[in-house]
């Protein structure tokens, strides 16, 4: 119940009214008492060294026949003096030697006097009694005087009455000013409470949202004391927090997206070896779901690699690498340890180097190739060469057919490297395209127009069937000629003499297609996806013998796929073979 600040402050205000009028209380009632008690005795010595008084009271007169009455006469007189009412205070006169009442102003009480320290004091002395001791219930005075030598002692008795009365009127008020005081501390605490609890209140309902998670919410600065200026405080700090959240959220997201879509596979495991994160790629690449359970433990996955202590014992920056070949993939293996605030662990992270380990592959055979290729014709120019040089005396025939052959072979080499440097301007982009606007029916009867003869040489029917209303494409017309001759050069070249070669061409939706077809020696299906690779030919000699590279359809695919068309054997039955050209009317950058 004493819970609430509100609570604690009535409660505080409560306690502060009672002590402070228990406290106010007691002083005053003690001092009331204490005030009356000097009083009393400061009169009684006023009255009784009043010295015409005393002797009143000592001296005898002339006629007098009984001392007691005479002295009840001058006390009688001096009532007013002394505050004798008759009621609460009395005066007697009692026997100096027995102390016996004699006579008094209340006979009544007289008789029943009980024999007070200052009364005993007065007869056992025979001087004055009149120790005040606030502790008791009554004050009194007892004087020994002597009249006509006899003694007597004049008793002055007071019930202390009118002091109680007095107390018990200040009593009652000090309880009602206490109800007062109470009222108005539970009235005051109300006002406190909504000057000071009000915005504590509001303060700590702000902290609860804000610890929830509610940022939206902004608590009222309501005054400019220290509650104000927490309040501002506070609602700075949350709108800080919500922004640093923020930021931590995006930063968060960034990295989860990271780690969603980049191509190389991460797991990471606890100390114990459980799996606690891992991403798509890793997944992908193990060809297993990592699951974050037992089927998913260091062990399982990459206990042959390295064993988990292992990795964790590499310390950082450290890490032990590993290879694994799974499913005609080659993959890179890296484990390192970490250890970050509360978490510590190990990483793996795998890297697909199937495609690395191809290219250097096809690197490799390239340059094989290569000096192969160039091996060949140079080997030809240089004994033929020695033979001119060594037999000076050749039949000019002879010298002259090998001055051909040197000549031819040098041809080669040119071609080769011509072939080469156009493959590698491809490769690096450096080479440009001339895109202008031609018709395509045209470039192909240029192209038939240039080989019909050879064709004819070799005995061939070179059919040219074209459809009407083939449009303008935007191309470079050169290189898409000099794929076209590529192609149908080929063609010629490997279909024996007295062959069949169609050249035929037609619009599909916004591209156009060209199909030269032979009924020549045709190609294995074994080498039919590899023919446009560089330096492949199916039959070397046969290629070399026909003057070609093994380079000319890689570069035919090279422009057309830059053109964003497509280039392929159709896939039919021999003999011979149908190449496929394809282009987008509008040239690369509008393709389908
Ligand atoms: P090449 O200069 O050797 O002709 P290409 O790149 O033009 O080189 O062709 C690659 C290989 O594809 C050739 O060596 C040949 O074996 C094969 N080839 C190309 N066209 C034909 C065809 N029409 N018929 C049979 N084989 C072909």
């Amino acid at each position: 119940m004493f819970r609430s600040l509100h609570m604690k402050l009535v409660l505080i205000l409560v306690l502060l009214i009672l002590s402070l009028m228990t406290v106010v209380g007691a002083f005053l009632l003690n001092s009331v008492v204490g005030f009356y008690l000097n009083d009393f005795y400061a009169q009684m010595a006023e009255v009784f060294g009043d010295a015409e008084f005393v002797r009143d009271l000592q001296i005898e007169k002339a006629d007098e026949e009984n001392g007691v009455s005479a002295l009840q006469q001058v006390l009688s007189a001096n009532k007013g003096a002394l505050g004798v009412d008759g009621r609460n205070r009395n005066y007697y006169i009692l026997d100096g030697k027995t102390g016996a009442y004699l006579d008094g102003s209340n006979e009544e009480k007289g008789r029943m006097l009980d024999k007070t320290p200052n009364l005993l004091a007065a007869l056992n002395t025979g001087k004055i009694g009149d120790d005040g001791d606030v502790t008791a219930d009554y004050m009194d005075v007892a004087i020994p005087i002597t009249r006509g030598a006899v003694p007597y002692i004049i008793y002055i008795y007071d019930t202390r009455q009118t002091v109680q009365d007095l107390n018990s009127e200040l009593f009652l008020l000090i309880i009602r000013a206490l109800v007062v005081g109470l009222i108005i501390s539970v009235l005051l605490s109300f006002l406190l409470a909504k000057t000071m609890i009000t915005p504590i209140e509001r303060l700590t309902d702000g902290a609860r949202r804000v610890a929830s998670g509610d940022f939206s919410h902004k608590i009222e600065v309501g005054s400019k004391d220290e509650i104000g200026v927490l309040t501002a405080t506070f609602n700075n700090m949350a709108r800080q927090l919500q922004e640093t959240l923020q930021a931590v959220e995006n930063e968060r997201n960034k990295l989860d997206t990271l780690f969603l879509h980049m191509t190389d596979g991460v797991v990471a495991f606890n100390r114990a070896g459980a799996v606690i994160h891992s991403n798509p790629a890793a997944a992908e690449m193990l060809g297993r779901p990592i699951a974050q359970d037992s089927s998913g433990d260091y062990n399982t996955l990459f206990g042959d690699i390295a064993p988990l202590s292992a990795v964790l014992e590499a310390g950082q920056p450290g890490y032990l690498e590993g290879q694994r070949e799974l499913s005609g993939r080659s993959l890179e293996l890296l484990l390192a340890p970490f250890d970050r605030e509360s978490q510590a662990g190990v990483l793996v992270v795998l890297h697909d180097i199937t495609q690395q380990r191809r290219t250097e592959e096809l690197r490799r055979e390239f340059v094989a190739n290569v000096s192969h290729e160039l091996r060949t014709p140079l080997t030809n120019i240089r004994s033929y060469a020695e033979t001119l040089s060594d037999n000076p005396g050749l039949p000019p025939e002879t010298e002259r057919n090998f001055l051909g052959v040197i000549l031819n072979e040098s041809d080669r080499m040119t071609h080769i490297v011509q072939d080469l440097l156009a493959l590698s301007r491809f490769d690096s982009g450096h080479s440009e395209f001339h895109m202008t606007c031609f018709s395509f029916g045209e470039a192909i009867r240029e192209v038939y127009q240039a080989v019909v003869l050879d064709a004819q040489r070799h005995g061939h029917t070179l059919e040219l069937k074209l459809e009407p209303g083939l449009p303008e494409i935007r191309a470079d017309k050169e290189r898409i000629a000099q794929v076209m001759m590529n192609v149908v050069s080929n063609a010629i070249k490997y279909t024996p003499d007295g062959g069949r070669i169609a050249i035929s061409a037609g619009r599909a939706g916004n591209r156009v297609w060209l199909e030269v077809s032979d009924n020549g020696i045709g190609i294995p299906a074994e080498d039919r996806s590899r023919i446009f690779e560089r330096f492949y030919r199916v039959d070397k000699a046969r290629s070399r013998e026909s003057g070609g590279t093994g380079l000319g359809l890689s570069i035919a695919r090279e422009i057309v796929e830059r053109h964003a068309g497509s280039i392929a054997l159709v896939d039919r039955e021999g003999p011979g073979i149908t190449v496929r050209m394809e282009l987008t009317i509008e040239g690369p950058g509008h393709g389908r």
